[in-house]
């Protein structure tokens, strides 16, 4: 069984990034800039947009964190990211989700750039890769195609099965590993919380990528013998004895399942550390973009 270390090959990513940067510096040119926007003050949104800002220091990146309150109003929400679309000093930002109650997610999103989408939300962007064109491909399924690519994991007529189809990672994972090229090239069942019998289905698969946010969902007996495991689910889970208050949990009963498996992801470790490196990739791809305009 091999560890799929997310860890490790985010590092190696924002390393060659970093030597990108560099090269720009020594060139004098505009080094690649993320704002990203935070609404309100989620503790977990919080965290991740605070390990996305200090990722951009670390690499040489400029980076600007935009704090709203969470009494926002989608005009004023509007505003600030039509300002962010305008401003040449930026190359690429994210709007932080969930939003709060008040704020329509999707016209949110619409009102992006699709220049500066970087998270790849924008449906010209989702369209774009579902039609195989260039584009921002999400990050979190960006990072899992990285991640199968840097370990040379087989792909091509492979059954996969996506448990989970959110916008940001389930929906988009299974287009992706059907796509013609590698990694991809595979058949591709996407479960969701409709699918009936889903041990039948995942017991038949290659390569599962659970992404449902229940953790332990995915039990040693739902997996069949060397089966490749991409855990997604980050779920914080109450626990006293910890300093946080809490533990972060996967969607894998890991112990168990890391027996049978071929390839696994970790939680933490895995698939997390990816998400933030190739947010980082597509904005120095905004840069690049900007650069040959
Ligand atoms: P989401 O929007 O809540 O979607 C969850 C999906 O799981 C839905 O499609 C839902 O089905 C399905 N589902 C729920 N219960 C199910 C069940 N019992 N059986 C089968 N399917 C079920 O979640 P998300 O945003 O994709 O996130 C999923 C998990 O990944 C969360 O733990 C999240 O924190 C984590 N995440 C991690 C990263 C990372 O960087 N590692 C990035 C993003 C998200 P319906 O559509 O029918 O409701």
């Amino acid at each position: 069984m091999v560890i799929l270390d997310g860890k490790k090959i985010s590092n190696d990513i924002k390393n060659e990034i970093t030597a990108e940067v560099q090269k720009m510096k020594d060139n004098g040119e505009k080094v690649p800039h993320l704002a990203a926007v935070l609404v309100g003050d989620d503790g977990a949104s919080l965290t991740y947009v605070g390990s996305k800002v200090r990722a951009c220091e670390r690499i040489g990146f400029e980076s600007t964190l935009v704090k709203m309150p969470h009494t926002t109003s989608e005009v004023e929400l509007l505003q600030k990211i039509e300002e962010l679309n305008q401003d040449d000093n930026i190359d690429g930002f994210i709007i932080q989700l969930p939003l709060p109650p008040q704020i329509n997610t999707q016209k949110v999103i619409m009102a992006v750039d699709p220049k500066k989408d970087v998270d790849g939300f924008h449906p010209e962007n989702f369209g774009k890769m579902a039609l195989d064109m260039s584009t921002f491909i999400p990050a979190t399924p960006f990072g899992i195609l990285e991640l199968l690519e840097r370990y040379d994991v087989d792909t091509k007529g492979k059954h996969t099965v996506v448990i989970g189809r959110s916008h940001i990672v389930g929906r988009p994972m299974s287009i992706l590993m059907s796509r013609k090229g590698w990694p991809g090239n595979s058949t591709v069942t996407l479960t969701h919380s409709n699918t009936k019998n889903i041990a039948q289905i995942t017991t038949q698969a290659d390569i599962i990528i659970s992404a449902l946010g229940v953790p332990n969902f995915l039990k040693a007996e739902m997996v069949k013998d060397d089966a490749v495991i991409i855990d997604v689910g980050i779920t914080r889970v109450p626990d006293e004895s910890h300093p946080k208050g809490y533990v972060i949990r996967g969607d894998v009963d890991f112990d168990n399942v890391s027996k049978k498996a071929s390839y696994i992801t970790p939680v933490p470790g895995g698939v997390g550390p990816m998400t933030i490196a190739m947010l980082l990739k597509n904005t120095l791809l905004a840069r690049e973009q900007q650069r040959a305009r």
